[in-house]
């Protein structure tokens, strides 16, 4: 089961460490196989874009927020008993979300962008992944202290977020969802990288390169090990 032994291994200072340690064509072989995935997803086996034959039209929260629950959970093999309730903030932007570990509930944005291929329902079904993983993720490993492990917060977020994506592109025949979120990974990638080439310092614990930091870690690692790393984390199973 989860320990503190286990958690301690995922502290910011020790990602850091590993994260100014690895070369540059790690994170770049990452990125190819992000982006590989990302065109396969757009132009599948044909060369042809694909089409969206069974389109997610819908954009009820409560709705898209139980089926993400539903796939999220049997991925990673949690029956997962806290609730986790969701509110629409309309000062947030876009599809932005939160979510907030002390009273269990998210908090999301409800101007949906028109972006590419993605539709406003595939856009809100992976911010809802993004923060439900934030949800799955404090509850398993309780009590997690947000501060000294964003990073390893950020990169399940993100890795959960591609899984979703994954799960809702083959339930709905459709591109959408896999555009939206690896479009995300391949920018953040990107992000990750400039900073580290124009900063002299080494990557700093503070700011919002959490999110650049967390999802460069777990790309990595899971363009190496597949996507069964999130449930091994989640159960306190994962080894480095
Ligand atoms: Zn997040």
């Amino acid at each position: 089961m989860v320990d503190a032994d286990f958690l301690a291994a995922f502290m910011d200072d020790d990602l850091i460490e590993q994260l100014n340690g690895m070369p540059t064509s790690i994170v770049e072989r990452a990125r190819e196989h992000f982006e590989r995935k990302y065109s396969f997803s757009l132009r599948g086996n044909s060369g042809q874009e694909r089409r969206h034959q069974k389109q997610r039209q819908g954009t009820d929260i409560d709705e898209i927020f139980k089926e993400v629950k539903e796939e999220l959970d049997r991925f990673v093999g949690i029956k997962n008993e806290l609730r986790c309730e969701v509110f629409i903030d309309r000062s947030l932007q876009g599809w932005e979300g939160r979510y907030d570990p002390n009273f269990l509930y998210i908090d999301v944005g409800y101007q949906p962008r028109k972006s590419g291929l993605s539709t406003p329902a595939s856009q809100m079904t992976i911010v809802l992944a993004h923060e439900y993983a934030h949800h799955l993720t404090f509850c398993a490993l309780k009590p997690v202290p947000q501060a000294l492990f964003s990073t390893f917060i950020e990169g399940v977020a993100f890795g959960l977020e591609r899984v979703a994506a994954d799960l809702f592109t083959k339930k709905y025949a459709s591109s959408a969802f896999q555009h939206f979120a690896l479009r995300e990974t391949i920018d953040l990638l990107e992000d990750f990288e400039s900073v580290r080439q124009l900063s002299a310092s080494p990557l700093s614990v503070s700011s919002y390169a959490c999110h650049a930091r967390g999802n460069a870690l777990f790309a990595v690692l899971e363009s190496e090990r597949g996507q069964d790393i999130y449930r091994q984390i989640l159960h306190g199973e994962f080894k480095w």
